[in-house]
């Protein structure tokens, strides 16, 4: 979500904050502006629309020595190029660029307004420039240091001042900010994928920190002043990989690319002698693990449903009551915090609010909360008491694939090892073990036959309305389903259990609202069979993933798509892909933004 880039150094301003703010495009944004400074000027240019349109009224010419730029997704005030950032205050000398929401803005606007200060835009943003103006006595450092604690909400900040050449100040609460230390250049930005062209060492920043940059330095210091020694990480992403290669759109990249990504989540970490896994990074011993009563999932969206599908598998393997709450939710519900429930926080980036504030209540109430995340360093990864790497490499396309079923993988895991710890015997791991390592060659003979999924999307693409139904294990993946078709493609669809229709959905069903239906080999199936014939009967069109040679199934359904037989508890891999595939193609018929679809963005650092 919405993206910030900073600059101090001696290459092409321009061209760095402009690649920069391309690079962070994926996240989802609306309007995008630059702030270039000039030895006692600063130059702002911003554009309601893509960065190419930002780029087209951008001066071929301009540059400058120090600068920031920014993508905004809209939260308050239209998308205008006036709202777009970085904003100035009075005097137009101080520029910010600010991701995030200041949910005291209001009571800011009418102080500061009623101390002469005049507003242009309908942002809250724009009150931090006013205020840090309020605040400036020559330091800017320090001013920024005195308005930070006025503001309530989250925000990754940025903030340059006409009379500070090649210096930025930066701070955050709640939103990303990471800082690139290059060769006499410094950056600071949201994501580190802003700047990995240009180096790879980085500081992560926290909450309640403030950097001074300069082309030559860093400082990192907190509210009072106190310099903080921060740790140098180094990116183990490699720049390919933030390339579309062959493919014509990241999220088909992304779907191939499972085939690589669970192997990698498993990597090293089974233990095919004691046929169960290993994983360090949990932080905690065996006899802690033994003690664990009860395990919450939370998460959001996509890792919701990975979070969901896991639960299912985690009570019905290792006997261990599961439950998967959204994170949203449970923040505001004052949750009860027991002695032995062991909490997983699921969020590919690692910085999805939701989570992470639900992550913070829970440990103010002494839980101990595990994460699940993808991106290294990342603020929930670094703020949980221990956790699994899922190790996807880095996903560009809104819509989560890959880090769906590498959560899964991670998740299955630490099921396998709970189960192995409890009722389940060591001949049973090693068939989990080999059930687990087959995936990735299931998934290839799926992949082999997207061109039936892109037949299917051709078919069905028009419908106006979807239902995916599933039972059992792959009921959440129904709900994951019709999340994929909804994201990319905008077509209404609804996820439910097959035994939930006759409570209601079944009275959607007409001729141009079909039914996809999840059909593994289960002891639910025959439960499903009479689902699809109720839909038929009513005259809905069914189409069915189903396990190869199921003769019943395909005799019902209109049309099929066959995936590798593979036994119940890994059924979720091989019935997700099909769907993520069958959603792409409909975006693909549909003329769809496929990789940043509308409205949406990537990593949700806002509440
Ligand atoms: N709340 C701010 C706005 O609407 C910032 C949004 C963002 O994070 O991009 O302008």
């Amino acid at each position: 979500m919405c993206g910030i880039i900073g600059y101090c150094g001696k290459k092409h301003l321009t061209d760095v904050l402009l690649t920069g703010l391309k690079r962070l495009e994926y996240r989802g944004y609306d309007s995008a502006g630059i702030c270039l400074g000039n030895s006692n000027s600063l130059t702002i240019y911003k554009k309601e629309g893509k960065i190419r349109d930002l780029t087209a009224i951008v001066p071929r010419e301009a540059t400058g020595s120090w600068g920031m730029g920014h993508t905004r997704w809209a939260t308050h005030g239209g998308v205008t190029d006036v709202n777009a950032h970085p904003h100035t205050d009075c005097s137009g000398k101080i520029a910010i660029c600010h991701n995030g929401i200041i949910e005291n803005y209001s009571r800011l606007k009418e102080k500061l307004g009623s101390e002469g200060h005049s507003f242009h835009t309908e942002t809250d943003s724009e009150v931090i420039a006013h205020l840090i103006e309020s605040m400036y006595s020559g330091d800017l450092e320090k001013a920024v240091k005195d308005s930070v604690p006025l503001l309530q909400g989250t925000f990754g900040l940025l903030v340059m001042h006409a009379d500070h050449p090649c210096e930025i100040i930066g701070a955050r609460n709640g939103s990303p900010l990471v800082l690139g230390i290059g060769e006499n250049e410094m950056f600071l930005a949201s994501d580190v994928s802003a700047m990995m062209s240009h180096t790879k060492q980085v500081v992560y920043c926290e909450d309640g920190e403030v950097v001074k940059l300069s082309a030559l330095d860093y400082q990192v210091s907190d509210l009072r002043n106190r310099p903080i020694d921060k740790e140098v990480s180094r990116i183990s992403w490699e720049l390919e990989e933030l390339e579309k290669g062959k493919f014509s759109h990241f999220m088909i990249k992304e779907i191939f690319e499972q085939v690589q990504s669970i192997p990698r989540a498993m990597n090293g970490r089974v233990d095919e002698n004691q046929a169960t896994a290993r994983l360090g990074g949990l932080n905690m011993t065996e006899r802690e693990l033994l003690g664990i009563k009860r395990v919450v999932i939370i998460a959001a969206g996509t890792s919701f449903y990975a979070g969901q599908t896991a639960a299912w598998l985690l009570e019905s393997l290792a006997r261990i009551p599961a439950v998967t709450e959204l994170a949203s939710e449970l923040r505001y519900r004052n949750p009860l915090v027991e002695e032995g429930t062991l909490y997983f926080a699921v969020s590919q980036s690692g910085e999805t609010l939701d989570t992470l504030m639900a992550v913070r209540e829970l440990q103010s109430k002494g839980a101990r909360v595990l994460g699940i995340c993808n991106v290294v360093g990342s603020t929930i990864a670094r703020e949980s008491d221990g956790g699994v790497y899922i190790h996807s490499g880095p996903e560009i396309a809104v819509a989560s694939t890959k880090a769906f079923t590498s959560q899964l993988t991670a998740l299955y895991l630490f099921i396998l090892k709970m189960a192995r710890m409890r009722h389940m015997a060591w001949l049973q791991g090693q068939t989990f073990i080999e059930g687990l390592l087959s995936v990735p060659r299931c998934l290839e003979s799926i992949l082999a036959r997207a061109g039936e999924l892109q037949a299917l999307a051709k078919k069905y693409h028009q419908a106006e309305s979807f239902l995916f139904l599933g039972r059992g294990i792959n009921y959440p993946v129904a709900l994951e389903g019709a999340l994929k078709l909804k994201e990319i493609a905008y077509i209404h669809a609804e996820g439910c259990s097959a035994a939930e229709i006759k409570h209601g959905p079944i009275a959607l069903i007409n001729q141009n609202t079909p039914s996809m239906f999840l059909v593994p080999e289960d002891h639910l199936r025959s439960k499903l069979i009479s689902n699809m014939k109720e839909i038929k009967a009513r005259g809905g069109p069914v189409i069915a993933l189903c396990m190869e040679g199921d003769r019943e199934t395909a005799e019902i359904a209109d049309d099929v798509f066959y995936v590798p037989k593979i036994s119940e508890e890994f059924s979720p891999f091989v019935m997700v892909v099909p769907l993520q595939l069958f959603a792409y193609y409909c975006a693909l018929e549909l003329e769809r933004n496929v990789d940043q679809p509308r409205n949406l963005a990537k990593s949700v650092t806002v509440e």
